[in-house]
């Protein structure tokens, strides 16, 4: 049992406004009466007016107040796609732009992908029809290459603003821009918390259009003693809340992930189990940026009669999607944050303690459709002095690598002079410039080269994308895009059920390959590829079926691509010749073994693992090149091959020195003559 204490009550709207229509009766309405009952409905008219008088308006709203699923419907219905021009709204979530899209369809009564579609990395769901269009931020800063006055959009909406994720952050210099010589675009900001202040300053004293929230008295909770185990806690208290509140009222944790999710999920199915019959049922749901549409649907079903919903959620339940019915928020005071250690040269995922406005956004959840409470498990005393005020905005703590490349071929080369928001910081600018230097998508001068723009035209990352070009040198096109493919899904490819884990593991171990982790995945693609993408040989050799399906329609474009950038697919088994078109774009991130028998990056010095579910785990060969670090409870390389230090030198000769290569064992490089073990793989 965890002892909380009660410390304040976050206050309501007066009760007569805050009176929303529950999940229940929102079920039996029409479309047409749900839409009325939403907050923004009665300032229709007043918002379409505020569009006409102004170019920019920025907006600021509660979370559920109806922003991103009304506001563009309400500019369509007004007219403002005439002369086929398109209202666009940005999010920076995949998720949320696939389910609030496939929401406004079903509200303006057409089918997801006419009307109203969306448009996200590697999945394209419009079409010519296409008025109102949902699309990541990183989406529409793909559009700026191809479109860079945004012609065919009428109104353009950034969405969810205050989340300034790096794409939304560049956004908002770049449309600011447009905004000046393209006067018939309407430009509309949206947020959910209080920095509309900030945005108005920034897009010249743009006017701010409020919509007043609606919402109950939230109770808070805190711990008692600081939690050891928030996982553990968190369960605790779902249980808790389960066995003494009363119903309806669903409850929604915060989590930080989905492996934390799934073991939140699998504790509590254990535990309910042995409670079946003694109390009410508790139906649980995950929400996360990776699960299957059809999965993700299921979390917005209102939750029957006598039973009660818990949904594990990450951060994205905070604002971007919205579940009604929840009366109850469990908070454990963490989300994940990727950052960037300039020094070190290392990009990773963290887990970080949220941010006073995000602890005060998650708490509001609770208070939606009657009063709530919100069971944080920390301590006040935490509260008040662990917790920044706000979120560090996302270009402040990331790589900028890929933004920079994007700006540098939209022609905007004094990016210390951009017209930011909240500038980076200036080491990490530099830092960005060297490592495309060093792919060679820049000059010495900072302008962008023949592959720098080649590069460009893929939606991945610098080195993905050199890597790809790469492999036309060493004509293994088709083996390094199925390379690519697989890392992008960017999901679990293997599944090991608890009750058969030696079954799992042998089949793993089949596709295993001596080269690494990358060719593993290959080997996968390729055996799937064999049986004519059969979905009975997934299930035989624990591969998951939609993952590949996933990996294949990226695939797909990828080779598209590759016609564009005018790459003849050519295909070869050499292993090493795959290798070294990794090695080219994986450079940076090579470490060494040393004699110690650890692991560390070569420029850098920075101590590394390989990571246990790696094929070359047990086998640790002498130089590898990993595709990405992970930190859980310590930095692991997660996908690694074995390279040879020469190969260093042909594909980077502006980023390492014959001496940095130089083996502490001998002190002299590998000889070329004879074949080295690597060569023999
Ligand atoms: P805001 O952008 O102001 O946070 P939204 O427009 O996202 O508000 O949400 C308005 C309403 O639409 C909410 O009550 C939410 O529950 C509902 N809604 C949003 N997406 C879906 C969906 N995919 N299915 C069902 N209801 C949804
Ligand atoms: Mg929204």
């Amino acid at each position: 049992k965890i002892d909380f204490v009660q410390a304040f009550q976050m206050s309501g709207t007066n009760e007569e406004q805050a009176r929303e229509l529950s999940a229940a009766e929102k079920k039996k309405m029409s479309i047409e009466e749900t839409r009325k009952s939403l907050p923004v409905y009665a300032f229709r008219e007043a918002f379409i007016e505020a569009v006409r008088d102004h170019q920019v308006l920025i907006i600021e709203g509660e979370t559920g107040s109806g922003k991103t699923t009304q506001l563009p419907q309400f500019l369509y219905e007004a007219g403002f796609c005439e002369g086929n021009k398109r209202i666009g709204c940005t999010q920076p979530r995949r998720v949320a732009a696939m389910s609030v899209a496939a929401r406004v369809a079903e509200e303006v009564g057409t089918k997801l992908g006419s009307t109203v579609g969306y448009s996200i990395r590697f999945e394209d769901c419009t079409s010519e029809k296409t008025m109102i269009k949902y699309m990541t931020d990183g989406m529409l800063l793909r559009e700026f290459l191809n479109e860079p006055d945004l012609s065919s959009y009428s109104v353009m909406m950034i969405d969810e603003a205050h989340e300034r994720t790096l794409h939304t952050d560049i956004l908002f210099g770049l449309v600011k821009d447009i905004a000046r010589f393209r006067k018939d675009m309407k430009l509309l900001i949206s947020s959910a918390t209080l920095d509309a202040e900030k945005f108005s300053t920034f897009f010249d004293d743009a006017p701010i259009f409020r919509i007043p929230g609606r919402r109950f008295p939230v109770d808070i909770y805190y711990t008692k003693a600081p939690e050891a185990d928030y996982l553990d806690a968190a369960m605790v208290s779902v249980l808790q809340i389960h066995l003494t509140q009363p119903l309806p009222g669903d409850i929604l944790v915060f989590l930080t992930g989905q492996e934390e999710i799934e073991t939140v999920m699998e504790s509590l199915i254990e535990r309910t189990k042995q409670l079946a019959g003694k109390v009410k049922e508790l139906i649980i749901l995950p929400i996360y940026a990776n699960l299957p549409s059809d999965m993700q649907a299921k979390i917005f079903e209102p939750t029957p009669p006598n039973a009660r919903k818990v949904i594990l959620a990450t951060n994205i339940a905070e604002t971007s999607v919205t579940i009604d019915g929840i009366c109850y928020v469990i908070d454990p005071g963490f989300s994940k944050q990727n950052s960037f250690d300039a020094r070190s040269g290392v990009e990773h995922l963290h887990v970080v303690t949220i941010s006073k406005a995000a602890a005060n956004q998650r708490a509001g959840r609770a208070g939606r459709t009657g009063p709530g409470k919100c069971f944080r498990l920390y301590t006040s005393w935490a509260y008040q002095n662990e917790l920044e005020d706000q979120p560090i905005p996302e270009i402040q703590r990331v790589n900028l690598g890929n933004v920079v490349l994007m700006l540098k071929s939209l022609g905007i080369h004094d990016l210390v002079h951009f017209d930011f928001l909240d500038a980076p910081p200036q080491e990490t600018l530099v830092i960005a410039l060297e490592q495309l230097y060093a792919l060679g998508a820049l000059n010495h001068r900072g302008e962008l080269t023949k592959l720098g723009r080649r590069m460009a035209e893929f939606p991945c990352d610098p080195c993905m994308s050199k890597m790809i070009i790469a492999s036309e040198k060493y004509g293994c096109s088709e083996e390094i895009v199925t390379i690519a493919s697989m890392l992008s899904v960017n999901a679990a490819v293997f599944y090991r059920p608890k009750a058969m884990v030696i079954h799992a593991d042998s089949a793993r171990k089949g596709f295993w390959s001596p080269a690494g982790d990358h060719v593993t995945l290959m080997n996968v693609y390729n055996k799937w590829k064999e049986t004519d993408f059969n979905m009975q040989w997934c299930m035989e050799n624990f591969v998951q079926h939609r993952t590949m399906k996933k990996a294949r329609d990226v695939r797909d474009q990828l080779m598209a691509l590759l016609e564009r950038v005018e790459i003849e697919p050519k295909s070869s088994e050499d292993s090493i010749a795959i290798r070294k078109a990794i090695t080219a774009g994986y450079f940076y991130n090579c470490s060494k073994l040393d004699n110690s028998g650890h692991y560390k990056t070569v420029k850098h010095k920075h101590t590394v693992q390989p990571h246990p579910n790696s094929c070359l785990f047990e086998e640790t060969p002498r130089w590898v090149v990993y595709y990405e670090l992970v930190f859980t409870s310590k930095e692991f390389m997660r996908e690694m091959v074995q390279i040879e230090p020469l190969w260093l030198l042909e594909v980077a000769p502006h980023y390492y020195k014959q001496r940095e290569l130089e083996d502490a064992t001998n002190k002299k490089m590998p000889k070329q003559k004879g074949k080295s073990k690597a060569e023999l793989a």
